[in-house]
């Protein structure tokens, strides 16, 4: 398909409506329930919740990335912005240090935008914005901003899949790619690998809200995504991420069309490689075998799941 039309959050910059977004959304800021966390603490008045993230977005870095999945990446890479801190805390997480421990710097509206505009000139597919939950009024505000500058391309919200779906619908029209993970088929493991409780309610919620936005993932003559949603599942150690619980979700209540990455890449990482753990965090102290992850695609493939792996 070819690109015929322009971003949907243009048009809601040129109406107004992108603004008033923002405003709504910075509004949820002052009793946050911005993510199913639902802390309720007052981040413009200078609280943390759980994410340890105040009024302000924090970034860890920007730049073209080349190792997200091929239709973002293209020839010209996707501008990945990281955000520090997170509103989970996965005990395997690779970016330990950014998402839990927060490494670093606040970044405004102003300055976020900039970001976006310097990733669009450098000849990015779109601006991927990695870790974003929490800080969703922040971005809404940045695009509005970044809109009136001559941003244009494409916006991913690369997320864990633990989102509001309150917040998600601020985001109605403005986000064009969805890539969320579907990470666990059972809260007790969510609340003990990611401290997300309630995990599987708010995630199949989310993806519902998110497919309901822009659908399955649309791709232009090159293959770059223009549109749409790519789900990720990341197999675990001794099936934790109940892969089979996941697949049957997304082929009866998502779509058979849905793009699913099924990502092999576990390694032992941040706490799980601490010498006091619990059974579960023990289990996940070796990278999966090939029968583990076979055996997710074979789930995927049983429930007529087509794309993506
Ligand atoms: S965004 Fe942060 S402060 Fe707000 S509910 Fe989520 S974790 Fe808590």
């Amino acid at each position: 398909m070819e690109r015929n039309v322009l971003p949907g959050y243009l048009t809601l910059h040129e109406s107004g409506e992108l603004a008033e977004r923002a405003e709504a959304a910075c509004e949820l800021l002052g009793d946050c329930t911005v993510c199913p966390q639902h802390c309720h603490v007052d981040r413009i008045g200078g609280e943390h919740g759980f994410c340890r993230t105040g009024s302000r977005a924090m970034a860890a870095s920007y730049g073209p990335h080349f190792g997200e999945e091929p239709p973002l990446v293209g020839r010209s890479g996707s501008g990945t912005i990281f955000f520090a801190g997170c509103n989970m805390r996965c005990e395997f997480c690779q970016n330990f240090e950014i998402s839990q421990c927060r490494a670093g710097y606040e970044i405004s509206s102003e300055e976020l935008a900039g970001a976006m505009m310097r990733l669009q000139e450098r000849g990015c597919h779109n601006i991927n914005f990695v870790s974003p939950s929490h800080v969703v009024p922040q971005i809404i505000t940045a695009v509005d901003r970044a809109a009136s500058l001559g941003l244009a391309v494409p916006l991913v919200y690369n997320s864990g899949g633990y989102d509001e779906v309150d917040t998600l619908r601020l985001l109605d029209s403005v986000i064009d790619i969805y890539m969320p993970d579907a990470k666990y088929g059972r809260d007790d493991v969510a609340l003990d690998l990611s401290h997300a409780p309630g995990y599987t309610g708010y995630m199949q919620a989310a993806l519902k809200e998110m497919h309901r936005q822009v659908g399955d993932l649309v791709v232009d003559e090159d293959t770059i995504a223009i549109r749409g949603m790519i789900i990720r599942h990341l197999v675990l150690p001794e099936n934790l991420a109940n892969s089979e619980i996941v697949m049957r979700f997304i082929a009866e209540e998502i779509s058979r069309d849905s793009y699913v990455n099924i990502m092999a890449q576990y390694r032992p990482a941040g706490r799980v490689t601490e010498e006091e753990r619990s059974p579960m965090l023990t289990a996940l102290q070796r990278p999966i075998t090939g029968e583990e992850y076979r055996y997710a695609v074979r789930c995927a493939r049983e429930n007529r799941l087509h794309r993506g792996f």
